[in-house]
């Protein structure tokens, strides 16, 4: 019997003994080295569900993770002991959105962490082995976490396609956010102009390259001389997100919306969204984007080490639960260190 953290419900986290799921002939056994907590956990932490996702019984979290092999991998080329990543989406690979290239968008996707599949806050877990990214020589536990949510940014990026030079509105500087910027530079954007109301993360922020950071849309949209932004990227956890979004654009924008709003719905005055015209595109999750996130931290292209502020032990997680929910000074990302 191992342990792991479970969610009970709404501010309900324990840490207790838990009996995984058995290995089966497809799947590896990984020594869980390190887990990011991430901002869809803190919605099954704070809403006890993310839309029609609920947790109808208490469920394991952790989707960004990384891991030692437990055994001997030859149909993997990797040896006992090997770090590797874990690509959380199981998608089916059949449906017509697959076979589209979407597997993001698959309905019959199994997500490593999303209820009813258990996730990665535990000792050890059993992963299908198509889903084992390997990784090169020298990385962390940490860098291999993160190329998990990276990978969240990247496909961001990809959907809302910035042109060479372009200034852009970012709403939201959370560890997603803070992705985001770094990920628009690599790819040639101009300068970029964030919001966000934490004053640690605006100050991470500047540090990361934005031009201007702000707390609240006001300020941005002054700082455009009020014409807004051609392209604005969102990555908040707020109901008001994708209306600061609207309110950065310039008529005629484009719009990618990557947050999930806190109670699952959002506030929009139509008005101002209608009125400028706007292309708006939904970023879920992302596409098969592994081997662009190993790359960019293989050749130092982003940091994805230093906006991880705290590391938790298993026993310790209901704290860092609480202490992200809170929203406290300082805390970007954390990491739970079974
Ligand atoms: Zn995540
Ligand atoms: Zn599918």
């Amino acid at each position: 019997m191992s342990k792991a953290v479970f969610i009970h419900g709404p501010h309900d986290v324990r840490v207790g003994p838990y009996q995984p799921p058995p290995p089966r002939n497809d799947t590896v056994m990984l020594k869980v080295a390190a887990v990011g907590l991430c901002g869809s956990d803190l919605h099954y932490y704070k809403d006890g569900g993310i839309g029609a996702a609920v947790i109808a019984k208490p469920f394991v979290p952790g989707h960004e993770f990384a891991g030692h092999l437990v055994n001997d991998e030859p149909a993997l080329g990797l040896p006992r002991g090997a770090l590797v990543a874990v690509d959380p989406n199981r998608a089916c690979g059949q449906c017509e959105y697959c076979l589209a290239g979407h597997a993001n968008l698959c309905p019959k996707v199994e997500f490593i962490g999303a209820p009813p599949f258990d996730g990665a806050m535990t000792e050890t877990i059993a992963v299908p082995s198509e889903l084992v990214v390997p990784i090169p020589q020298g990385f962390t536990p940490l860098q291999a976490v993160m190329l998990e949510p990276l990978g969240v940014a990247i496909h961001a990026i990809d959907l809302a396609k910035p042109r060479l030079g372009e200034s852009v509105a970012l709403i939201g500087c959370g560890p997603i956010g803070l992705l985001i910027l770094e990920v628009l530079k690599v790819a040639g954007a101009g300068d970029v102009f964030a919001i966000d109301p934490i004053e640690t993360r605006r100050d991470f922020a500047l540090k990361l390259g934005a031009k201007r950071a702000g707390s609240s849309v006001k300020d941005i949209v002054q700082w455009s001389n009020g014409a807004g932004y051609p392209l604005v990227i969102e990555a908040t956890n707020s109901p008001d997100g994708f209306n600061d979004a609207v309110l950065a654009a310039k008529i005629g924008g484009r719009v990618v919306l990557v947050g999930i709003p806190d109670g699952n719905s959002y506030t929009l005055d139509a008005a101002q969204a209608r009125r400028r015209g706007l292309k708006i595109k939904f970023s879920r999750r992302m596409g098969h984007v592994y081997p662009r996130a190993i790359d960019l931290v293989a050749q130092g292209k982003v940091d994805v080490v230093s906006m991880v502020t705290n590391e938790f032990a298993l026993d310790d997680a209901p704290e860092a639960f609480r202490l992200h929910a809170e929203g406290a000074p300082g805390v970007i990302k954390s990491l739970i260190v079974p």
